[in-house]
């Protein structure tokens, strides 16, 4: 029986497994090793470490765990969670069970990109979601938006009011809408509604096919994706999870279920707008797991009231 068991290795999971570590809990760091950030080549926006690649920074976090003789991490991928008197109980895709007094779910988000040929594979490299992980890299760029919903001509607005005196908005196949064709015009946002058939090259020089019209030329694609739990593990123990598939957490990452939290991408308070999806968010959420999932270990063996709601 571990004191935590830490689903999910990326900046959540790693930093939760090191102050559970720091604290003497018997910890497993469990991760099926596919991070949401896997196909960029660099990290931003993290202080003491812009620019790193993340699986340097994966790798940076996992040797700091290594120095805590009571953390054990293992490549393994958990299928199912369940309740159990004592705590939880966890299965392996290998066959093998777990349990832990407390979890913490740090299992992250994937993307779901646009179904236009040569986008997936360019995704991180030359076709971005956020122009606060990349937004710095492709300044300057001539920049295409691809979709027209209002988050897409939002973005595009954002990225030509910020990056690039260049941007169009690239409909692929719809049209924006009307209440909003003045203010792209007054920013000098182009839309072009053709269906994109193609996105080929590299970055600085990529080449968006349209239907029935001449390629258009572009440094950059940024493209809001959808995103969507990577595990179903939350819903499998019942936490309750936000309208945008996010799982409900308070103030102290615990979930709607006793003795589950959650961190990173994964997890939002009700009372934020968007879920906060940035590597040092997702390591103060592990943090901040971690502490108060230690604290409810503390005070249980203490018969002190556990800390928050719930
Ligand atoms: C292309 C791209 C570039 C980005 N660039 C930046 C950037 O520059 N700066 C920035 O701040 N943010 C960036 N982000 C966002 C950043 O990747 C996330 O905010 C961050 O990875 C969230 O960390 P996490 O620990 O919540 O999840 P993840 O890093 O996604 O880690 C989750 C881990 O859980 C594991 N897992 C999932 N299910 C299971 C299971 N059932 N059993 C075991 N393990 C499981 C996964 O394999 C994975 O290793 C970028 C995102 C993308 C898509």
């Amino acid at each position: 029986m571990f004191d935590v068991v830490v689903v999910g290795g990326g900046p959540a999971g790693l930093n939760a497994a090191l102050v559970s570590g720091r604290q003497r809990r018997r910890v497993l760091l469990l991760d099926s090793g596919a991070p949401r950030n896997a196909p960029a080549q660099e990290t931003h926006m993290l202080l003491s470490r812009d620019g790193l690649s993340p699986a340097a920074l994966r790798e940076a976090g996992q040797a700091d765990l290594r120095a805590y003789p009571s953390v054990e991490t293992r490549s393994a991928e958990v299928i199912d969670a369940s309740a159990i008197a004592s705590g939880f109980e966890l299965a392996l895709a290998d066959g093998g069970r777990e349990r832990a007094r407390k979890l913490v779910l740090a299992t992250g988000q994937t993307d779901v990109l646009a179904d236009v040929p040569g986008l997936a594979e360019r995704f991180g490299r030359s076709v971005f979601h956020c122009p606060f992980c990349h937004g710095y890299e492709a300044r300057e760029q001539p920049i295409a938006v691809l979709g027209a919903d209002f988050p897409s001509v939002m973005l595009a607005l954002y990225v030509a009011d910020r990056f690039s005196g260049d941007v169009v908005l690239c409909g692929n196949g719809q049209a924006p809408p009307d209440e909003h064709r003045e203010r792209l015009e007054k920013a000098g946002v182009a839309v072009r509604d053709e269906r994109v058939t193609e996105v080929r090259g590299e970055f600085g020089a990529l080449e968006l096919c349209l239907e029935g019209g001449r390629p258009l030329a572009r440094g950059a694609v940024f493209h809001r994706t959808r995103i969507r739990q990577h595990s179903d593990l939350a819903e499998r123990l019942g936490c309750e999870l936000l309208p945008d598939g996010c799982v409900r957490v308070n103030e102290f990452q615990q979930t709607s279920v006793r003795g589950v939290y959650a961190a990173g991408d994964m997890a939002r308070l009700e009372a934020l707008p968007d879920a906060m999806t940035f590597v040092v968010m997702g390591a103060a959420d592990g943090a901040r797991a971690a502490i108060w999932a230690d604290q409810e270990l503390f005070r249980e063996d203490a018969g002190l009231a556990a800390p928050g709601a719930g």
